[in-house]
């Protein structure tokens, strides 16, 4: 019956995957059922849709379900669907080759985790889907015919480098998977997966809940009759799961396990769920959410097209997947579903970007959400820390597109810190440890941490012993911008402005020592500066670059230019150190004569702009004049 077999190679990283599950210690080798009855429970909401949206797609909805086989002499598992089904160029895509949305990122953590030799993790942040099967399976092979089209395929691989496909004249609509099962090993956590009873024990703990009904044929023995005669077997289809919602089951009925496994099926996900947040709104808009804060975050978090997020249902059908209108971008770590009462069952993305119905939906799941983490932070200090760590930089998104929300966000949030090497701070804490006569919150930004904490910038504030937090991220660069202050203390850069370190009575005097200095440092480096004045910022380095309070920092410019926009940089203002040698050496200097003096104005600018990080304009004459001047001193 089949045509022409072709044999195909598995694109390099799908390759490198699947080796790691073939080769796999994970030890819940179970969960490949979940994988499958969750991928046939996709495909069958795939096909109601469309049947939903496209009345000419002649297909029969009215009897959709999964099936499960065993065959214990074959030693086979097969689970059928009559869902949406697969085209052959479907099949090459989604099973052949891995998150098109991601490769770069995935060819990155797949050789971190290499060198770490971690599996658990690496599985966690790709939620390996089909291929588990090859953790049970030496073979396994999918036949598959969309709906709609009458040519099928069938796919067959033993999870090697390698896998066949060929063209079928005929197969039922929908796709069914048959697994040739590995040999029994109760030490390596591979069971009897042809056991019926097994196999209704698995279903039981991972799928309970999918809404469509599984199936599996058992035997039943029918006692003989009183006046005698054989007993009888017969085959009996039957339903093994209880099919009901879990998020209109009372939490305090609900398990942590059942929640977890709810969790690893609509996030599509293999780590466990660090929080459950179960809500219930009556009233105008009713509606039921479950949803969860994920412990790990996956690859592509990043990447904002092709992760699974929130997923619409109305009336308990589901409605879509990804629905990023029910969360804002910046808490899209968040996974669940959310079910409307009173919405059209025919709604589509263009309706939903309008309706009034999901803005408040969104605005009540928000606040559920960072009331949650809240609860992390005060109650769960060390779950909190993960939720930090995982997902912070895309949590302080926030600070910049939820206005309505953002002191909650910036209470919510941590930031690195002067006070401690690795612990973050919260913004309530820093004020806790404030100066009697500190009045602003400071902040560096920069590329790293070991860098801001060598800035010129900082000298003074750690002489003086002000803390400073130390913001990294690039996002950081662009929400400082907009966030003024903290329950009344000012936000301020290191880098920015004017700031009051303990200027004393004597400055305006010592202004008047520099002034000439001052002045023909003006003219000299006029090209690059704007302002030359003399600091309290500074202890050890002879000067630094300072940017205007409204003005854009390099790094900010840098980031624009990144994105394509050209920003116009302002220049910047040079401070300079009244107390370093070089500062008081070049004043005198300038008393006497000014012979060679711009050079070392120059190398003064150039040092200022190297100590911050920055880039020199013109590296080439940097360094020359420095040559020239070190061979004099040689
Ligand atoms: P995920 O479900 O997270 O996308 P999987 O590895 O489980 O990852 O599946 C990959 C893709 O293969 C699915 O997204 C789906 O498009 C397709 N697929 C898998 N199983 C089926 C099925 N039974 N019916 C239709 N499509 C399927
Ligand atoms: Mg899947």
């Amino acid at each position: 019956m089949s045509e022409q077999v072709e044999q195909r190679e598995f694109q390099a990283e799908a390759r490198q995957l699947l080796q790691l599950m073939v080769h796999s210690i994970y030890s819940d080798k179970d969960s490949f059922l979940r994988e499958l009855v969750s991928n046939a429970s996709d495909a069958l909401d795939k096909l109601r849709l469309e049947a939903f949206r496209n009345k000419d797609l002649d297909v029969d909805t009215s009897d959709l379900h999964i099936d499960i086989d065993t065959d214990a002499t074959a030693r086979t598992l097969t689970i059928r669907d009559n869902g949406i089904g697969m085209t052959r160029d479907e099949v090459v895509e989604l099973i052949g080759t891995l998150a098109k949305s991601g490769t770069a990122e995935l060819r990155q953590k797949l050789r971190e985790a290499n060198q770490a030799g971690d599996t658990e993790e690496l599985i966690g942040q790709f939620g390996i889907g089909f291929y588990s099967t090859f953790m049970v399976a030496d073979r396994v092979d999918l036949v598959t015919r969309k709906a709609g089209e009458s040519t099928a395929t069938r796919w067959e691989s033993s999870g090697d480098g390698t896998y066949t496909i060929a063209e079928l004249d005929d197969a039922p609509q929908g796709t069914s998977v048959t697994l040739h099962l590995k040999p029994e090993d109760a030490d390596d956590e591979l069971h009897d997966y042809t056991a019926p009873w097994k196999i209704r024990q698995l279903v039981k703990k991972y799928s309970d809940f999918i809404s469509w009904p599984i199936r599996m044929e058992v035997e039943k023995t029918v006692p003989a009759e009183e006046d005698g005669g054989e007993p009888t077997v017969t085959v009996e289809t039957e339903t093994i799961n209880s099919r009901t919602a879990l998020w209109a089951r009372p939490k305090s009925e609900v398990s942590d396990e059942e929640y977890a496994q709810f969790y690893k099926h609509v996030a599509h996900a293999w780590d466990e769920p660090l929080e459950v947040i179960a809500m219930k709104a009556e009233g105008t808009f009713e509606h039921q959410a479950l949803l969860f804060i994920p412990s790990q975050a996956p690859f592509d978090l990043f990447n904002r097209d092709g992760h699974a997020g929130v997923q619409l249902y109305v009336k308990r059908v589901f409605i879509m997947g990804d629905c990023d209108e029910l969360m804002p971008e910046y808490l899209r770590f968040v996974k669940g579903v959310v079910d409307a009462q009173d919405m059209s069952l025919n709604v589509s993305r263009e309706i939903l970007q309008q309706d009034r119905q999901i803005k408040v939906i969104r605005r009540s799941l928000t606040k559920k959400v960072l009331s949650a983490i809240k609860d992390l932070q005060s109650d769960r200090p060390d779950d909190y820390t993960t939720f930090w760590t995982q997902f912070g930089r895309v949590f302080k998104e926030g600070l910049l597109s939820d206005a309505d929300n953002r002191d909650t966000v910036l209470r919510l949030s941590s930031f690195a810190t002067t006070f401690s090497d690795d612990a973050p701070t919260t913004l309530a804490d820093y004020i806790g440890r404030m100066k009697d006569d500190q009045e602003q919150i400071y902040y560096a930004t920069g590329e790293s941490r070991q860098l801001l904490e060598r800035s010129p910038h900082l000298e003074a504030f750690k002489a003086k012993g002000y803390e400073v937090l130390l913001l990294t991220d690039p996002v950081d660069e662009v929400w400082v911008e907009s966030v003024p202050e903290f329950e009344g203390k000012a936000l301020q850069s290191v880098a920015k402005g004017e700031v009051d370190l303990g200027a004393s009575d004597d400055d305006q005097s010592e202004q008047g020592d520099f002034a000439d200095l001052l002045t023909w440092l003006q003219e000299t480096l006029d090209e690059h500066v704007k302002e030359v004045r003399l600091s309290t910022r500074l202890t050890s380095s002879p000067a630094c670059l300072i940017t205007d309070t409204f003005g854009i920092t390099p790094q900010l410019a840098r980031m624009y230019r990144a994105s394509g926009q050209e920003v116009p940089v302002g220049k910047r203002i040079l401070e300079l150190n009244p107390d370093h040698p070089l500062v008081t050496g070049l004043r005198d200097a300038l008393a006497s004569s000014k012979d060679g003096l711009a050079d070392t104005a120059e190398l003064l600018y150039g040092a200022a702009l190297l100590a911050e990080g920055g880039a020199l304009d013109d590296p080439a004459r940097f360094a020359s004049l420095l040559a020239d001047r070190l061979a004099k001193t040689v």
